[in-house]
């Protein structure tokens, strides 16, 4: 004998398709009105005011103070430059306090937890709305935030060129320091000399017009003495 629990099995596994299938025929009969999925790219959906999407960099502002790369949690933000705006600048950028020769997010890693737009003394750093970075190869998953382009292999010759070149500028930079600071302790140390010897000498001089002056007025002096 079939037991009873055997067609019951049927019977739902059926219904159950048929109210999928149901529910599939009603979506495909209105598609218009609950249309659930869009056409990307052809169609592009609204995007939240908060949402966190690829970053941005106001490049003028940045002071390069590395915070929002030392605060990633995943390492993802690479940054060099010089302080000032006495830095290389082909290929790169000079701001109102820094000279940036490199500043790129890898987004094979980022998490776009917006952390690094958080300690940011100049609030210079943000994610933007934009959220398609797509590639079919990882190597142009990094941003070159200076250009908003794919941080390529020329910028990374560039990068190396810079750096050589900032180890040049900031040895330049030490040296012009060391021998400014010689010559002004050199000016420092004759002033002092001059100051020591100036009171014997007027010492000597106020002796000499002394004398000269007491020879004037007594002649007889001087004759007798002279005899
Ligand atoms: S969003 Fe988060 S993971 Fe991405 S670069 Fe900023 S701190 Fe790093
Ligand atoms: S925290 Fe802001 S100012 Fe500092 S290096 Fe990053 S972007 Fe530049």
């Amino acid at each position: 004998m079939i037991p009873c629990a055997y067609f019951m099995n049927i019977f739902k596994v059926a219904r159950s398709i048929w109210i999928g299938m149901g529910i599939t025929l009603k979506y495909f009969l209105n598609h218009k009105k609950t249309l659930c999925t869009i056409q990307y790219p052809r169609e592009k959906d609204l995007i939240p005011a908060r949402h966190r999407g690829i970053h941005y960099l106001e490049t003028e502002k940045c002071v390069l103070c590395w915070k929002c790369s030392d605060i990633c949690p995943v390492d993802c933000i690479y940054i060099e430059g010089v302080r000032g705006v006495d830095g290389p600048l082909q290929g790169g950028y000079r701001g109102q306090k820094a000279t940036l020769s490199k500043f790129t997010v890898d987004y094979t890693v980022c998490i776009f937890c917006g952390l690094c737009e958080e300690p940011c003394p100049p609030k210079c750093i943000w994610l933007g709305p934009e959220f398609d970075y797509h590639s079919t190869d990882r190597t142009m998953m990094e941003k070159n935030l200076l250009s908003d382009e794919v941080y390529t292999e020329s910028d990374e010759v560039f990068v190396e060129w810079a750096r050589g070149e900032n180890e040049r500028l900031q040895e330049e930079k030490k040296k012009q320091k060391e021998a400014e600071k010689a010559a002004k302790a050199a000016e420092k140390a004759a002033a002092v000399a001059v100051a020591e010897e100036t009171p014997a000498e007027a010492a000597e001089e106020t002796t000499e017009e002394a004398s000269a002056e007491a020879a004037e007025e007594n002649p007889e002096v001087e004759g007798d003495a002279a005899e």
